[in-house]
């Protein structure tokens, strides 16, 4: 019996140009890889029937479920600053919208499902590596608190893809709050289609932000979202690798998970990414990189942000500059709590900043420093110490932290878990990813993938095991990301 899933397809009912209506391409020898329990169960669907064989087929777009009308998703794009007007869905289908538990829509949506009007010469498929990277990353962000987009599924697709060399192929299905990215308000923007601009941020509004009102009201809305998703990945060190307007949502959910990683040791200019040569997106650019997306959004809105030309530019200045200072007040607040401190004072910029000074000339490593502030704020500065390659900077700065921990009104106890609660234990490693995913795509043996899964979706428990926490032995060298394709 084919899978029936209880659809609404409110996308596919906007206008044709909008999207190109195809179905995926059906695969060989379709496998369940993964499946995401708690997602289903989220979502209301039967996970029995996912993992049955008529519900893998459907994973793998070999059969549409009842219900589905698949989609391809129209959007342009800057990647690294260039505008293309013509990105699109190029390996990605968009089978329709489930109603989930909290009645909240989420898109599902197919990546790796065969080419498509868009695909621009690539072959419309993904790899398991990237399919499980992204799984676990989103997951991992989940389990962090952090919005994300999630992976329902993967699905070996029994066929091989052609990266650099042959590697097995697989469908990922993507769950999202929706695929309405930065880019495609770009798109008809490129057109001066208006019209399709006003439809869009219509649809915006009533599916995320039904409190906001017009064009206005949405771009100021999806500024303050992304001012706290940026400071949020600040916060756990997390790096997005590829912060193109495509890949920016207007949810606010974090999206596509190609050359992402999470930094280990402390500097802003961290980069992984092969291709990122000039660091445009590094660690300590994001917060800029998404202002510059909203500005990229502010300009394609033009057109319906009001009659009067320049008071709309006036009004879009005002809301890039709101974005910097919800962006800052997010991300110290957030530093604050790291470090001990429920209330805001005078002086407490100066403190975080110093602090990440000395993590940066320390090489510390970003996640077990704020993890071992919780025990050095009671006395025990021994295992935070140990954690800096230079002492100097970090022992001019404990003193002040002490001094302004004493001024903070929570008992002792009551903090030690409030930092822990703030600053998880566990972040993916990457060399336990890299690991992880080898021995899913090259051995067929999930069962580090499963361990490692397991562990980071409970980030903030520090697990049995010290090898989940600690970072990549020296001898590694550096991490390198590539876009996953
Ligand atoms: P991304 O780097 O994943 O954000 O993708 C950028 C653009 O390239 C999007 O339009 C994708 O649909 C497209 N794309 C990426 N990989 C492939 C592929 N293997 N086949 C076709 N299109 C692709
Ligand atoms: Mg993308």
């Amino acid at each position: 019996m084919a899978l029936s899933i209880p659809f609404r397809n409110t996308y596919a009912r906007l206008p044709e140009r909008l999207f190109a209506r195809l179905p995926p391409t059906p695969v060989t020898a379709p496998r369940l890889l993964q499946l995401n329990l708690p997602l289903a169960e989220e979502l209301g669907l039967d996970a029995a029937a996912l993992a049955s064989e008529a519900g893998v087929q459907a994973l793998a777009g070999n059969l549409l479920p009842a219900g589905a009308e698949p989609i391809a998703q129209a959007y342009a794009g800057h990647q690294f600053g260039h505008f293309n007007p013509q990105l699109g869905d190029g390996r990605a289908i968009l089978l329709g919208e489930v109603p989930g538990r909290d009645g909240q829509p989420r898109d599902l949506q197919l990546k790796g499902s065969g080419p498509t009007p868009w695909s621009r010469g690539g072959d419309g498929r993904a790899a398991v590596g990237p399919v499980l990277r992204e799984y676990l990353i989103s997951e991992a962000m989940h389990a962090l608190g952090v919005p994300t987009t999630r992976a329902l599924a993967a699905v070996a697709s029994g066929e091989e893809v052609f990266r650099e060399l042959p590697v097995p192929g697989a469908v990922l299905t993507r769950v999202a709050s929706s695929h309405l990215r930065v880019g495609t308000f770009q798109y008809f923007a490129a057109r001066e289609d208006v019209e399709a601009l006003r439809t869009l941020a219509d649809y915006a509004l009533a599916r995320h932000y039904p409190a906001a009102e017009g064009a206005r009201g949405l771009l100021a809305a999806v500024a303050a979202r992304q001012a706290d998703l940026v400071a949020q990945w600040m916060l756990v060190g997390f790096i997005h690798g590829v912060m193109n307007t495509d890949n920016c949502a207007i949810s606010g959910e974090t999206i596509d998970y190609g050359p992402c990683a999470f930094m280990d040791s402390y500097s802003p200019e961290t980069v992984f990414s092969s291709i990122d040569h000039a660091g445009r997106y590094r660690y300590g650019h994001q917060p800029r990189i998404a202002q510059w997306n909203l500005a990229r959004l502010a300009e394609a809105l033009l057109p319906v942000l009001g009659p009067d030309e320049d008071q709309a530019v006036a009004f879009a200045q005002q809301v890039l500059a709101d974005y910097a200072q919800r962006f800052n007040t997010a991300w110290m607040a957030g530093l604050g709590r790291k470090i001990g401190l429920a209330e805001q004072r005078e002086g407490d910029q100066a403190l975080v900043q110093d602090l990440l000074l000395a993590m940066a000339e320390g090489a510390a490593d970003f996640t077990l420093t704020f993890r071992a502030m919780a025990d050095a704020a009671c006395g025990q500065p021994a295992p935070l110490r140990a954690l800096f390659s230079a002492l100097p900077a970090l022992e001019a700065w404990l003193p002040r932290w002490h001094a302004r921990l004493a001024a903070e009104p929570m008992p002792e106890a009551a903090r030690r878990a409030a930092m822990l609660a703030a600053s998880p234990a566990v972040i993916p490693r990457n060399h336990l990813v890299e690991e992880a995913l080898e021995a899913a795509a090259q051995r067929n043996d999930l069962a580090p993938f499963e361990a490692l899964l397991a562990v980071v979706r409970r980030p903030f428990e520090a697990p049995a095991d010290p090898r989940y926490t600690q970072p990549a032995p020296p001898g590694l060298g550096k991490y390198q990301t590539f876009c996953g394709t």
